[in-house]
């Protein structure tokens, strides 16, 4: 289990149910199994200090490798 961060201000944003190894890209939705504060608009999922983290894309959320960090286990 992965809990995702903003890499600006290290608020927790969501947790999120990694499978298999390798870069953190996409997120599906149906895998965020805990939600912090995460907030969405116009497409975007915004940290609440304003760092975009990722876009809407289908099913999951498309992310922006500058505008997050974790911490945890891939598994
Ligand atoms: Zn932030």
């Amino acid at each position: 289990m992965l809990t995702i961060k903003c890499s600006k201000c290290k608020t927790k944003l969501f947790k999120y149910q990694k499978i298999g190894k390798g870069k953190v890209l996409k997120c599906h939705k149906s895998r965020i199994t805990k939600m912090y504060r995460l907030e969405a608009g116009d497409g975007l999922y915004r940290c609440p200090c304003g760092t975009v983290i990722g876009s809407e894309e289908g099913s999951g959320i498309k992310m922006n490798e500058q505008g997050f960090i974790y911490t945890g286990t891939k598994e």
